[in-house]
């Protein structure tokens, strides 16, 4: 049987293809790709010419199966997406369930992805990450769930677009205050690659006197709630001491 690639392909820069996943590109059955008019002015430009088929959201779960049995015949196969790492808020986790169902093997050509890029430069603890991807669209769903993320002690990721910067901004200054540190990581590895650190406050107020600044594909690091575990037992010890000398 045959294999089904899950190849990351660049962020911004062509020249951050690596040279596993050009040899894997160049000599697959076929691609699956997310946008086949963008992926192919990607192989294009990459000199790689290979059948490409249309793997989107609305036909994951309708095409799987004709891929499994591609598989199943000996076909070799890659799926990619836009830019980065497939399934990482991209299409492609329906595909790799059933192709791994079946018993068929998956592997992995590792790469670009942006959540990984941009915490990579941010200077902010990685030890320990959550990635939250998109927030929601919606305004009052965005805001519950940044609510149920105000207190999490671990390093938050998101991905934003140019259109909503500003208002998620503003929604996580107030859910979680002004002086929260945060860094903003806009169009990594292109032209106009910038990496601004700041309190959450700071970087709206950047973002919103500087048009340029809101342009592009944005990444927000920001620091995990400072973990007050430890200061909350001590005030229960503190408590506990005064009313046992209350009770003597
Ligand atoms: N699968 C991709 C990955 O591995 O990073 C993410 C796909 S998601 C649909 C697109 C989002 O990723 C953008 O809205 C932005 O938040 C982030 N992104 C992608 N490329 C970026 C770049 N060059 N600089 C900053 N953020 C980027």
């Amino acid at each position: 049987a045959g294999t089904l690639y899950v190849v990351a392909t660049p962020i911004g820069n062509l020249g951050d293809l690596g040279a596993r996943a050009r040899e894997v590109l160049s000599s697959v059955d076929a691609i699956c790709a997310e946008d086949t008019r963008h992926t192919r002015q990607m192989l294009v430009a990459l000199g790689i010419e290979r059948p490409l088929l249309a793997l989107h959201e609305h036909n994951e779960g309708e095409i799987a199966w004709k891929l499994v049995e591609r598989l199943r015949a000996g076909d070799r196969l890659a799926l990619v997406s836009d830019a980065g790492t497939p399934l990482v808020s991209d299409p492609g986790y329906r595909l790799v369930r059933e192709v791994r169902a079946a018993g068929l093997a998956v592997s992995p050509i590792p790469g670009a992805c942006a959540a990984i890029a941009a915490l990579s430069v941010a200077g902010i603890p990685s030890d320990r990450f959550c990635f939250e991807g998109f927030l929601p669209a919606k305004a009052s769903a965005r805001r519950e769930r940044l609510a149920a993320l105000a207190r999490e002690t671990r390093t938050l990721v998101f991905y934003e677009s140019s259109h909503r910067i500003e208002e998620s901004l503003a929604d996580l200054v107030a859910a979680f205050g002004a002086d929260r540190e945060a860094v903003l990581a806009r169009e990594l590895t292109k032209l106009f690659e910038t990496v601004l650190g700041d309190t959450l406050e700071g970087i709206a107020a950047k973002v919103a006197a500087d048009d340029n600044q809101r342009k592009g594909e944005f990444v927000l690091v920001v620091r995990g709630c400072e973990d007050d575990t430890a200061a909350r037992l001590l005030e229960g010890q503190r408590l506990y001491a005064k009313l046992a000398e209350h009770l003597k």
